[in-house]
């Protein structure tokens, strides 16, 4: 079905006869908003479809593009127009609608087509490389296997459990509204059974001889849901992730595209995986950022995957115990259901908090003197404790206590954190390590001192305090090694550690039965950062970070030590829970008039030389006022909170406004107008639509 066609083999399927004066628009892989013009080969009869591949050439090289469009017509003389080189698929790669998708995205995050194509396609094909190669000899055996497999393989392995009357009716709303669109936000505290939910939704779906799609925020980060899979349901589950090999990929993609799959899960880009028979979307962990991708095409595939359910008709389920802002203002409006888990399935309970007043404290390497009794409590019942630090490495600033040097980054605005495990200096945004001095650079004195803890330094402080048991620590330092993570995972999940500290990545969806108390360090910078997103995230990361208490017969216990313990915010979360908080802080996006309330597209700017970035959007932004005829407003430019990074001085120009149609249109003629602008040649500049971050 992908068989490359030279022009002398003889060549299957439907002739036409008017093909040798089609004109083929193509998208090919740049920044580049056109597409080009190109005839099929010569003498080439088949007929010819959008979504499939060709080999053209461009400019002095050979490229891979896809067709958008069969025409008569081009801009451009006939006789001036190049022949594809080589058609590579006989069948499109996607569907209609998959490429109405496509084209959507393209339109919506304001990205050439080339570039969704690019995110779309497995590596492995976007090289042009030839899938009959995997489709012949062994490979149709192994497909015409799975296929076999399929038919017998819908009986479960693990039993499903009988469900409590909220998750029935979360299960039952779903399904029957299989074969038709509707978004819920399946919205249940940590451990309440939305994975049970998921596996009852699948069972019936899988019934219906439908596939699943399950996008999840990072694979390596989330291995359970998928072993909880693969436990429950004899059939084969494709996963799509980056960290395969291109041709695992392509294999997994293939079994989805053709059904051989029921399951299919996958990170990001996963969103456009064609399946034969679309049944049901489920994303978890919906307010995750990582399904926002930061560059190039910056898409969200959570968005992105409800405008799927809508065009393919499937029902979407967005699964979370801290929903986005986003998500919770589309349930206030009714264009979600809300399905809500509110208590523990099971036997367990939700932990209890507890604010540590850290003021006037002396602490020893981030620690209190009452936290270190408390594990030392907990320990000695023989559970396991974990304790939550937002930031790696020894310490984040290296200082001369002479004369107050600090080590900066030569390329970024950025200070050096201090790494002992191997011994360097590191910067954090542009991974530049450099030898830690002996003496100061500056004065030549000897008192140079970490200042401020990291995860690094935390680890040695606890080996001090708790020499008799075993410390895991996870972070991207400890996990750069293949398989490290899910080692380190499995040593605390099978009880052979006592202690598990980390970064963010302990948060996320792990399931500790014995873990009893969670220690959350250090939050107050969130309190005071710039981003107006900071207080959400906070609240999900602590709620998240909590949850990972008690999951099982024994109760958990939370301790969160802070500088504010009278911050009315995170009073509210720990008094009334993640609902009254979101509510809270949702109302304080609608007086400031923020997102969701009002919608954001950030152009950034980046230049060698410094101010050249402002320039260039202080031009844009003359631009814009003269389009300006619908009250868009234009915030900006300004320098980015850090300003250098990786030698590249950058900057920012935000549109915001409440109808999101009028700033899409206002966009458009906006960024024909700069790319036409001479000076667009001297930066580096891109276009960030419902931006996540404002770095
Ligand atoms: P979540 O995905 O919301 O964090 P899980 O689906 O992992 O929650 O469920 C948490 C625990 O509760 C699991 O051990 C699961 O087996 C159990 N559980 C889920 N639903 C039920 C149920 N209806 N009855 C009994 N136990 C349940
Ligand atoms: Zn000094
Ligand atoms: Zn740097």
């Amino acid at each position: 079905m992908f068989m490359s066609l030279s022009d002398t083999e003889p060549l299957p399927g439907t002739i036409q006869s008017s093909i040798a004066s089609n004109i083929l628009r193509v998208a090919v892989p740049t920044p580049l908003r056109k597409l080009f013009d190109y005839l099929p080969p010569e003498n080439y009869s088949l007929e010819l479809l959008p979504g499939q591949r060709v080999q053209i050439p461009f400019g002095a090289t050979e490229q891979i593009g896809v067709i958008v469009e069969v025409t008569q017509e081009s801009d451009h003389p006939f006789e001036k127009l190049k022949r594809v080189n080589v058609v590579l698929d006989i069948i499109p790669l996607f569907s209609k609608t998959l490429l109405e998708l496509i084209h959507w995205a393209s339109s919506y995050y304001q990205s050439s087509l080339g570039e969704v194509f690019d995110a779309a396609i497995p590596g492995w094909l976007r090289k042009g490389k030839n899938p009959e190669v995997l489709l012949k000899t062994s490979e149709t055996a192994f497909l015409q296997k799975k296929k076999a497999l399929v038919q017998e393989a819908q009986a479960q392995r693990e039993k499903a459990l009988v469900l409590n009357p909220e998750q029935h009716y979360a299960v039952h709303s779903v399904t029957q509204t299989i074969g038709g669109f509707q978004t819920f936000l399946l919205d249940g505290v940590t451990g309440s059974g939305k994975t049970e939910v998921y596996c009852q939704i699948i069972e019936q779906a899988l019934q219906k001889s439908q596939q699943v799609l399950i996008l999840v925020p990072e694979i390596g980060l989330t291995p359970q849901i998928v072993a909880r899979l693969k436990a429950r349901f004899n059939c084969p589950i494709a996963v799509l992730h980056s960290l395969l090999t291109e041709k695992q990929r392509f294999k997994a993609w293939l079994q989805a595209k053709e059904g051989l799959a029921p399951i299919v899960v996958g990170t990001r880009s996963a969103v456009f995986t064609p399946l034969k028979n679309p049944g049901v979307f489920i994303v978890d962990e919906e307010h995750d950022t990582s399904f926002k991708q930061q560059d190039g095409f910056r898409y969200s595939a959570r968005d992105l995957i409800i405008r799927r359910g809508q065009l393919e008709q499937c029902p979407v389920v967005l699964g979370t115990a801290t929903p986005s802002l986003e998500t919770l203002l589309n349930v206030q409006l009714k264009r979600y259901q809300h399905l809500k888990l509110p208590v523990r399935a099971g036997n367990a309970e939700l932990p209890t908090i507890q604010i540590l007043d850290i003021r006037h404290k002396k602490l020893d390497e981030g620690l209190s003197a009452q936290l270190i009794h408390n594990i030392q409590e907990h320990l000695k019942d023989g559970n396991q404790v974990l304790l939550f630090l937002n930031r790696r490495g020894f310490s984040p600033v290296f200082m001369c206590f002479d004369c107050g040097w600090v080590k900066q980054c030569l390329r970024c605005d950025a200070k050096m954190t201090l790494h002992y495990r191997p011994k360097r200096l590191q910067c954090h945004h542009c991974e530049a390590t450099c030898f830690i001095p002996k003496h100061c650079p500056a004065c030549d004195a000897k008192n140079l001192n970490p200042l401020g803890v990291g995860t690094e330094r935390l680890e040695a402080a606890l080996q001090k305090h708790f020499a008799n048991y075993k410390i895991v620590r996870l972070d991207r330092d400890t996990t750069r090694k293949k398989g490290a993570l899910k080692e380190a995972l499995e040593t605390v999940q099978l009880g052979k550690a006592d202690i598990l500290l980390g970064t963010q990545m302990i948060a996320k969806g792990h399931h500790f039965p014995n873990v009893t108390l969670v220690a959350i360090l250090d939050i107050d910078s969130a309190l005071f950062s710039v981003d107006f997103r900071s207080m959400e995230r906070m609240g999900q990361l602590i709620t998240q970070v909590a949850g990972r208490a008690g999951r099982a017969e024994k109760s958990g216990h939370v301790i969160l030590q802070t500088c504010h313990p009278e911050h009315y915010l995170i009073k509210t979360l720990l008094k009334k829970g993640f609902d009254s908080f979101a509510a809270e802080i949702l109302n304080e996006r609608k007086s400031a008039s923020l997102p969701p309330y009002s919608y954001h597209i950030l152009i950034r700017a980046d230049a060698k030389k410094s101010d050249r970035a402002l320039n260039f959007l202080n031009e844009v932004k003359k631009e814009a006022n003269k389009l300006n005829k619908s009250n868009i407003q234009i915030l900006g430019p300004t320098p980015a909170p850090m300003e250098r990074r990786i030698g590249y001085y950058r900057a920012q120009l935000l549109f915001q406004s409440h109808q999101r149609g009028r700033l899409q249109r206002f966009m458009q003629q906006l960024v024909s107008e700069i790319g036409s602008h001479s000076l667009s040649r001297t930066v580096r500049w891109s276009m960030d639509v419902d931006p996540m971050d404002m770095y």
